[in-house]
């Protein structure tokens, strides 16, 4: 019997042999010794496995990619040096320029920035989409040159719940992957690919680290897209610059994986390092315990919050009369995460008064890590999106996001009470 997810967080990956150490070692080498040319060419065929140089891969982080591939169900992951290149590659793998994806308007204001200003420059385009719109209309978005399909599970920082399922269909109805960030949900408490998502990205820096120490990002692949349907040259004709390999026939299941690796890591560089890969796995050998306090916890900040008369309206899925709640009792069962929003009466400067007066929750430009953090997106991370782009993202300017920690759960809501008093 396959083992259970929390038996995975501890247990996948790194599995020592007889007298090796019992915790994965740093492997703190760029290179690897060869006794002879014809295995360094082997190698470079891919026809055995092995480490070339630690732009391309290193033990450490292998044994990282593999825990993490398990826990989300997928054949292959490849870990970047954040959340940021994980989305980049993840779309430059399949998308060149004069090509199109569609994308939410829901996601991250990082990846709206990233997709919409910078990959434009490179003549990549996109289209943002309601994620609650019927599939008729999301089907308007559509292109003849339209690559991918692309959407938050939990939308930071809107704590929104994206219907997979809807937009699975619509992906593959149109031969094209559907590509899931699920930073905020982590396969503890969804995994994206059991609903129908070809590929799933994650910024490591955020649960899965859990500890804010340290930036990275992943790529999973499902193995089960189908990418010999014309649409993806890419992977389906020789690749010249990796003497004539043909992704698709030469890789089987895992083209994508083995593409954005060998051709995408190896030429923009942004691979995760060892140090990091070590730390990334101490957070998620506990990643199911802490997801399970922080969706308790949050679910009692949320209730807290959602009877006091300073508060305009709480957005956290398990509340029964948030607008997603019946998505978040389909795709969330065991929880919604530990990130909460709000719009606190007073607007902007109701926020920042709010804000100023917290003792344990601190002010950082993070979310997602052990300690009770509290953000005010109009005046940080999302500073850069005009009010429209905000409305978009589903930002209020008093918007207030919650991101609760592991503390006891006391010790949180008596912080937030009296930073609500007069
Ligand atoms: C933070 C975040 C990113 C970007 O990740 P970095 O590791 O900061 O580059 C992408 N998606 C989501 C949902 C995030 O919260």
């Amino acid at each position: 019997m396959p083992w259970k997810i929390e038996t995975k967080c501890l247990q996948e990956g790194y599995k020592p042999e007889n007298g090796q150490p019992r915790v994965l070692p740093i492997y703190q080498s760029t290179t690897y010794k060869y006794d002879s040319t014809e295995h360094v060419a082997k190698l470079f065929d891919l026809s055995v496995p092995g480490h070339m140089y630690s732009r391309i891969s290193n033990p450490t982080v292998e044994c990282v990619e593999n825990k993490i591939a398990a826990l989300e169900g997928g054949i292959g992951a490849l870990c970047t040096s954040s959340g940021q290149a994980a989305s980049l590659i993840s779309i430059l793998n399949i998308c060149e320029a004069g090509e199109h994806f569609v994308c939410s308007g829901t996601i991250y204001g990082g990846t709206i920035n990233l997709f919409g200003a910078s990959l434009k420059k490179h003549g990549i385009s996109v289209t943002f989409v309601d994620q609650d719109s019927s599939e008729e209309e999301i089907q308007k978005a559509f292109q003849p040159n339209t690559k991918a399909l692309f959407g938050e599970s939990i939308a930071n920082p809107k704590i929104s719940v994206l219907d997979i399922e809807k937009f699975a269909k619509i992906a593959h109805k149109n031969n094209v992957p559907l590509i899931i960030d699920n930073t905020f949900a982590t396969p503890i408490l969804l995994r994206p690919i059991e609903y129908g998502a070809d590929i799933v990205v994650h910024s490591t820096t955020k649960y899965m680290d859990g500890h804010a120490v340290s930036i990275g990002g992943v790529i999973v692949d499902s193995g089960k897209f189908n990418w010999d349907n014309g649409k993806f040259p890419g992977l389906t004709e020789p690749d010249d610059t990796y003497h004539g390999m043909v992704y698709t026939r030469d890789c089987g299941k895992a083209a994508y994986i083995t593409k954005a690796r060998v051709q995408l890591i190896r030429d923009y560089g942004c691979y995760m390092s060892a140090n990091n890969a070590f730390l990334l796995n101490l957070g998620l050998e506990t990643l199911h315990l802490r997801i399970e306090r922080h969706c308790r916890n949050a679910e009692k900040v949320a209730e807290y919050l959602s009877t006091s008369d300073k508060i305009m309206s709480v957005s956290y899925p398990t509340l029964a009369k948030d607008s997603y709640h019946s998505l978040a009792q389909k795709y969330l069962p065991k929880g919604c995460s530990g990130v909460v929003s709000f719009r606190i009466k007073g607007g902007r400067e109701g926020a920042v008064k709010f804000m100023d007066k917290l003792k344990l929750a601190a002010i950082v430009v993070h979310v997602a890590d052990c300690r009770t953090a509290v953000l005010h997106p109009a005046s940080s991370t999302h500073r850069q999106l005009s009010d429209e782009q905000l409305v978009q993202a589903g930002i209020d300017p008093g918007l207030i996001r919650f991101s609760v920690g592991i503390e006891n759960i006391k010790d949180i809501i008596e912080d937030i009470k009296q930073a609500l008093e007069d």
